[in-house]
């Protein structure tokens, strides 16, 4: 078969393609354009109309125009600095053709004597003369230069009219590509073809008509394929038969009844929702979404219990060991002596260690602490029933992936995270996973109020600390996020850090990048134990750690943070009964735009509402440091936008799924469109 015909001609390396050389895909390659296909994503943002010709006495100085002449003599003067000239004309007038640093043969072969020539540029006005200097567009065909011209967003060191080359090169050898869409959804979208829809996506006309059936369409194909890997990855590990798990619910509500606390009706329902899918024959594959203070490890932990009482070991991660460590304190409490925990930590003697190790396989351990340590080949169990992974949000795709392939046959798994976005970056980003939402907070909660201040009354804050730390209250103190330099912002959290101490001597420690972990643990558990009163810190203060007894955070350069990232850290307070607060602070007064940001933070503490603001900011890319997880993110779709494009592939790809119908025609879309390395298994 014709390799062009085919959509690998698409995956192809760039510099199959005519006129580009090692360099230029280079440049492309620095810009993450390593194919043909991506390529395609680079569209134009505007155009350049040369269609018109005019006449050289109605020629308008500075604006970029389209004339037909005649070079009728050539003056090269061979003297360095002054440039080369051809003297053109038309029925009307004469301009100049000025060329610096163009050979003579060059010059004469595109203006030849005598001959018509359509040339196009921006005229200037020189010495009585109409001139034209480096013209780049020029041919003999005219219908080349009188059309509408792509301007892209140029990657530097490739030039408008290369860029046009060779898209139009790419648009001309578009392959045939068999239709992958039921004949019902291409209906939706006018059937128009993936071929026609790419080629309507790069005319200069249609630059920006989102709305138009050939946009749509490429857009679903993005959203469509990123759902239907993840549909594949569900049936992957639902395909598994486990051992089911059975236990008496009884015990569990024992356990519950003894908290001095009740379950919030949605607590409920996802407890009820995992103990569902522990009890089935098929693998549990399930993300406990809920933001933060939402009580998602009490529900961690009764899930663990069942599994534990059904006669299954259960392994419990979380980012940093102090919070794994956090979580095996309040595991202590509430079990009874009869569940054996243990916490790995890195501080353990090796011998202490090994100790623990052997216990794991013997099944002398029921429940397991620790950070990902926990999941280095040497850590065996004898009978693992249930992973819980906290924090998570930072896994991609491929790891969840990989984690649900090591756990073993029988054993069920738990993600958490604390990152509450909005429902169309759930269904993309967490689609092979099944999803409990904790969306309601524990009613005893009161609300943290949110202040916002101008840097210049830092002394009212000071005098705000100072009776919050009478009344015995602990302070987190975010310093500014300066720019994205760690060294800068390193600086003046030193800086912040040695103000405070002066003024609350004894009573301030400081965190920032440099710290290293296990001096890290040491000021946060410090800090837990009410040691000092406040803690200073560059950005992210752990997430998921519980400090009920820190009321006040205190932001600087608020507005360097995204609206998700200040309801995050605004989360590190009021998590135990006191009334807290957050002080947002800003070095000049906010923009409209900045106050209505800022207001819907006051408004509300729902942090799935304040996502959805946030995304519609900002872009989904940018919330919450999704970039970073590797997550891809879409060229053409748009999660607030494109809602319903995202509900139409959802749809579809439930009615394959209860179909079961052969996703063999999705080849090349999934091959074209996505993680290759994911798919390997499954195409
Ligand atoms: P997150 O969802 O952010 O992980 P946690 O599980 O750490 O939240 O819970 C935060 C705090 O709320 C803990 O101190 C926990 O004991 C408490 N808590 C959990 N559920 C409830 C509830 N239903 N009512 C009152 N407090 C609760
Ligand atoms: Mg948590």
């Amino acid at each position: 078969m014709d390799f062009k015909r085919n959509y690998e001609y698409l995956l192809s390396d760039l510099s199959s393609l005519k006129g580009v050389g090692i360099k230029t895909a280079n440049l492309l390659k620095k810009k993450k354009i390593n194919s043909i296909f991506d390529l395609l994503w680079k569209l134009p943002k505007s155009y350049t109309d040369r269609s018109m010709s005019t006449k050289i006495k109605d020629l308008k100085i500075d604006e970029t125009q389209t004339i037909n002449i005649i070079p009728q003599k050539y003056s090269f003067p061979r003297v360095k600095n002054l440039p080369n000239r051809v003297l053109c004309t038309d029925e009307t007038g004469e301009i100049d053709c000025v060329f610096f640093n163009s050979y003579e043969g060059y010059i004469k072969k595109i203006l030849p004597i005598g001959k018509e020539v359509t040339i196009s540029g921006k005229i200037k006005y020189f010495r009585n003369k109409y001139q034209l200097t480096n013209p780049k567009y020029i041919s003999e065909d005219s219908s080349l230069i009188k059309q509408k011209h792509n301007n892209y967003s140029l990657t530097d060191g490739i030039s408008e009219k290369v860029y046009n080359k060779i898209m139009l090169q790419i648009i001309n050898n578009l392959p045939k590509i068999e239709e992958w869409h039921s004949k019902e959804i291409l209906k939706k979208f006018d059937n128009i073809s993936w071929n026609d829809a790419i080629k309507k996506l790069h005319q200069p006309d249609n630059i920006g008509k989102f709305k138009e059936n050939f946009y749509q369409r490429l857009a679903f194909d993005e959203i469509f394929s990123t759902f239907l890997v993840n549909s594949e990855i569900r049936k992957k590990i639902k395909k598994f038969k486990k051992i089911k798990k059975k236990f008496d619910t009884k015990r569990q509500n024992e356990i519950i009844s003894k908290l001095n606390f009740s379950l919030t009706n949605d607590q409920n329902k996802a407890l009820y929702e995992i103990n569902r899918d522990l009890c089935s024959e098929t693998k549990m594959f399930r993300l406990l979404q809920g933001d933060v203070g939402s009580g998602k490890t009490i529900v961690s932990l009764l899930s663990a219990f069942n599994t534990i009482i059904s006669g299954f070991q259960v392994a419990m991660m979380a980012p940093t060991e102090i919070l794994a460590r956090q979580h095996f304190l309040l595991a202590k409490q509430i079990f009874s002596k009869n569940i054996r925990l243990e916490l790995l930590s890195g501080k353990l003697s090796l011998k202490d260690k090994k100790d623990i190790l052997t216990k794991l396989l013997n099944k002398k351990i029921d429940l397991i602490f620790g950070t990902h340590a926990l999941f280095q080949k040497k850590v065996e169990f004898k009978n693992l029933g249930l992973v819980i992974i906290d924090e998570q949000h930072k896994f991609g795709v491929n790891q969840r992936k990989k984690l649900s392939d090591k756990a073993g046959k029988n054993c069920d798994v738990l993600l958490m995270t604390a990152t509450p976005i909005p429902r169309t970056l759930t269904m993309t980003i967490y689609g092979d996973m099944d999803l409990s939402i904790i969306r309601e907070k524990p009613n005893i909660r009161k609300k943290i109020k949110t202040y916002s201040k101008l840097e210049n009354k830092i002394n009212d804050v000071i005098k705000f600390v100072k009776k919050e730390i009478e009344l015995d209250n602990q302070i987190f103190w975010v310093c500014p996020l300066i720019d994205e330099s760690k060294k800068i912002d390193h600086t003046s959290a030193v800086k912040k850090f040695k103000y405070l101490e002066k003024l609350f001597p004894n009573q301030v420690f400081l965190l920032h990048g440099k710290t290293n972990i296990e001096e890290k643990e040491i000021i946060l558990n410090k800090f837990l134990k009410k040691d000092f009163k406040i803690l200073v810190s560059t950005t992210i203060i752990e997430v998921g750690i519980d400090f009920p007894n820190a009321n006040v955070i205190i932001i600087e350069n608020a507005n360097k943070f995204g609206l998700s990232q200040l309801h995050q850290l605004r989360g590190r307070v009021g998590r135990g009964s006191k009334e807290s607060s957050c002080i947002l602070m800003f070095k000049s007064n906010l923009s409209d735009n900045a106050k209505k940001r800022i207001n819907i933070l006051k408004d509300t503490n729902d942090g799935f509402k304040i996502s959805e603001e946030d995304m519609k900011i900002r872009g989904f890319g940018d919330i919450l440091g999704f970039k970073q997880s590797g997550i891809k993110t879409f060229k053409l779709a748009d999660p607030i936008h494109n809602q319903n494009l995202f509900i139409l592939a959802e749809k579809e790809i439930k009615r394959i799924e209860e179909k079961k119908e052969k996703i063999n025609r999705f080849k090349p879309l999934i091959k074209l469109y996505d993680r290759a390395d994911i798919i390997n298994d499954i195409a």
